[in-house]
């Protein structure tokens, strides 16, 4: 019986019709995973699209803390951190987070998305202001529809990427007595590049606005010490009010943090909805994103290995002719523009055993169809060669290089 509801789903038809010509590339269930080594269908494959950027989610000493701790705390947290789902070990994590990123205080969600979603709904008032770089996370997007939807008023402008004559321009506009919050990803989890958070912290104080810096990608990723975009701005932790990150990442585990003074955390704990109605972070994960802080502050050769890898992997890919953007990262963009093109480099790819990501609209605008590529501190340099020269050879064949 037809039933109106449901009609959207029975006439979406695109991704059957990409399955059927082979190129869809979503979804496909890892088997094993062995950090830069992973097992699809059987078959090995070098990953080279992974946010394990420290390799730390395959490291022995996270697998073992999380296992004492699950057997300490049981699997689950059965509760949210507002009731019974608080453990000694949230609040542990977080003294360590606050002082490893130069903040009075830190708050763990239960994911990087629900840190963004929480705290830009709990800071988020009727008639606030807040300005996005445009090529901002998609959780930070949804944070603020989160609180347009049910606070109203709430006035989003969002200005070009990287650009601050056009964010000079909006903040101009905007009356000085007005809350306005600049949101901003430290490094851009598709382009790689950096944010310019010294100019932006400089217009915040020029006209009055709070700066909340989106750390996913660049904690225990840039700064000499993996301390991230302040660090690699000249270590002024002050440039941001507000500082968030994920342990889905470097930290190789899951859940969130997000990290500033006393008084606004102690605000973002009692208002951020994501937080109060969802359980919180399971025991195991917990620990190993505690053992990852420790590891990553203790071996700051990780952090070294990593930027050094990703600065080969970027000089390989543009001097073998690929347009790579303004990446300064371990995220290298391998820019196609052409969708069908993207699609097919990585079928070619995967069947010559490479695991990269293909990235289409709406996660970039249209018309920069991406591959993106990312390499951990655990790649050797046999493995980044092998990368390097498959994904080369195959785009040549596409007449992309
Ligand atoms: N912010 C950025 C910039 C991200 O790239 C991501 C994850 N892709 C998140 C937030 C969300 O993190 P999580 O995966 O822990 O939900």
């Amino acid at each position: 019986m037809y039933n109106p509801i449901f009609s959207k789903c029975n006439n979406f038809t695109e991704a059957k019709t990409v399955r059927a010509s082979g190129l869809y590339p979503f979804f496909r269930p890892i088997e094993k995973s062995e950090g830069t080594i992973v097992t699809i269908d059987g078959k090995r494959l070098i990953m080279l699209g992974s946010n394990n950027y420290l390799g730390l989610a395959n490291d022995q000493r996270l697998k073992e803390a999380s296992e004492d701790a699950l057997l300490k705390y049981g699997t689950s947290c059965s509760g949210s951190r507002f009731m019974n789902g608080t453990l000694d070990l949230h609040e542990k994590l977080e003294e360590k987070l606050a002082q490893f990123v130069n903040k009075e205080a830190a708050l763990c969600f239960t994911t990087g998305y629900q840190t963004n979603l929480g705290s830009l709904f709990a800071m988020l008032d009727r008639s606030d202001h807040v300005i996005v770089d445009r090529y901002n996370h998609a959780s930070i997007m949804d944070g603020i529809f989160l609180a347009q939807g049910s606070k109203r008023d709430i006035n989003l402008h969002r200005f070009k990427h990287n650009d601050m004559i056009d964010l000079e321009k909006i903040l101009a506009k905007i009356p000085i007595d007005e809350g306005k919050l600049i949101v901003v990803d430290g490094v851009f989890s598709m382009e790689g590049d950096i944010t310019p958070l010294v100019e932006i912290r400089a217009l915040a104080d020029k006209y009055k606005c709070g700066v909340y810096l989106d750390e996913a990608h660049a904690l225990g990723v840039i700064g000499d010490s993996g301390r991230g975009t302040c660090e690699h701005w000249g270590g002024n932790f002050e440039l941001a009010d507000l500082t968030m990150c994920t342990f889905s990442k470097s930290f190789g585990s899951i859940g969130g943090f997000v990290a500033g003074k006393e008084d606004v955390i102690d605000y973002i704990k009692h208002f951020a909805r994501p937080l109060i109605f969802s359980a919180s972070m399971p025991p195991a994960n917990i620990a190993a994103a505690m053992k990852a802080l420790e590891i990553m502050t203790k071996e700051v050769y990780l952090i070294k290995n990593l930027q050094e890898n990703a600065s080969y992997l970027r000089e390989a890919f543009s001097a073998n002719g690929f347009d790579i953007g303004t990446t300064e990262t371990p995220i290298v963009p391998l820019l196609i523009k052409d969708n069908e093109k993207t699609f097919m480099l990585w079928k070619n790819v995967f069947e010559k055993g490479v695991y990269v990501n293909p990235v289409v609209s709406p996660a970039v605008p249209p018309q920069r169809a991406l591959i993106r590529t990312s390499c951990m501190a655990t790649h050797t340099k046999s493995e980044l060669d092998q990368a390097i020269e498959i994904i080369s050879a195959e785009a040549k064949k596409l007449a992309i290089i």
